[in-house]
């Protein structure tokens, strides 16, 4: 089963690619030949800068000229160090230095954009856990008075920008609060523990470069488990365990459509109660750094890069 990349993905390839070829003039070629008008423009200019945004990948170039790309389902790049081997497969865009290359496949978006496009696309998009300059109370604004369920509202990139099905998923779960329930029946403080909690879980991911959710006591060695076999890698407590016993309860984790999507929750350590009557239960499902009941993450410097 596909799945578009998260943003962590995206600010990694934002940062690998600012390492490879930023302050460099390029050279830029469609081999395939659907970017090659794209290319011709972009060829000899200067990357300035580059930047992640949600799951939009924007390279910043001199002369205002801004690549767009958005990997979407099939998407993916991939590079080397110079000398270039010969394209294999549909290229659609080629970037090469004197001491590296860059190739990209079947993204959904491959486009130069102006800086009015780049604008719209900054005022289209939510805030990005990953961003320095995201605005969670923003997002706030909009999921506090919805009806929409919370699954749905995290994953409408233009509430909150780069969290995908598994960390939407996983992030509800850690904080014990079921995939249905509606954004206006979220308080205020909970949201802005899920915002940290989420950030801290995408900052995690962008230093690994996989997206593990599951705290020290609920790891494969800490449990005597096996790891979980998956092609995105991985410790996770719902995502895809439909049917399968609770990593924390033991309950089967349900599995329903929701919004289109697949939806993963466990209904006991997410239970439907009515929020403000919750019972305090054998298990803390508060989030992790908020001090009690499950033992805080390890901090890892590299995280804060
Ligand atoms: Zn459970």
């Amino acid at each position: 089963m596909l799945t578009v990349p998260e943003g962590h993905t995206i600010h990694r390839l934002a940062a690998g690619h600012r390492e490879l070829f930023a302050g460099r003039p390029v050279t830029a070629s469609s081999p395939q030949g659907r970017f090659a008008a794209g290319a011709a423009a972009l060829s000899g200019a200067v990357l300035r800068d580059t930047e992640a945004y949600g799951k939009h990948l924007l390279h910043h170039f001199d002369d205002d000229r801004t690549l767009h790309v958005h990997l979407g389902l099939y998407g993916g790049f991939t590079d080397g160090p110079a000398p270039a081997p010969e394209p294999v497969g549909q290229v659609r865009l080629r970037l090469t230095t004197d001491l590296h290359w860059l190739d990209l496949r079947g993204p959904t978006a491959c486009e130069l954009f102006t800086p009015g496009e780049v604008a719209a696309l900054r005022g289209r998009l939510g805030a990005d856990p990953l961003r320095d300059d995201a605005d969670p109370a923003a997002a706030y604004a909009r999921i506090g008075r919805s009806t929409t369920p919370l699954a749905a509202l995290l994953l409408d990139q233009s509430i909150v920008a780069g969290a995908g099905l598994v960390y939407v998923t996983e992030v509800l779960f850690r904080a014990g609060i079921p995939p249905t329930r509606p954004g206006r029946e979220l308080a205020a403080h909970a949201w802005t523990a899920l915002w940290e909690d989420l950030r801290a879980l995408m900052l995690e991911g962008v230093a690994r470069g996989r997206i593990d959710t599951v705290h020290t006591q609920h790891t494969p060695e800490a449990m005597r488990r096996a790891p979980r076999v998956d092609r995105h890698g991985g410790e996770v407590y719902v995502y895809r365990r439909a049917a399968q016993p609770c990593l924390v309860c033991g309950t089967p984790v349900r599995r329903a459509g929701l919004a289109g999507r697949n939806s993963y929750w466990c209904p006991t350590c997410q239970p439907d109660t009515v929020p403000g009557q919750r019972m305090t239960s054998k298990v803390s499902r508060r989030p992790a750094g908020s001090g009690a009941g499950r033992t805080p993450r390890p901090t890892r410097s590299s995280t804060e890069a």
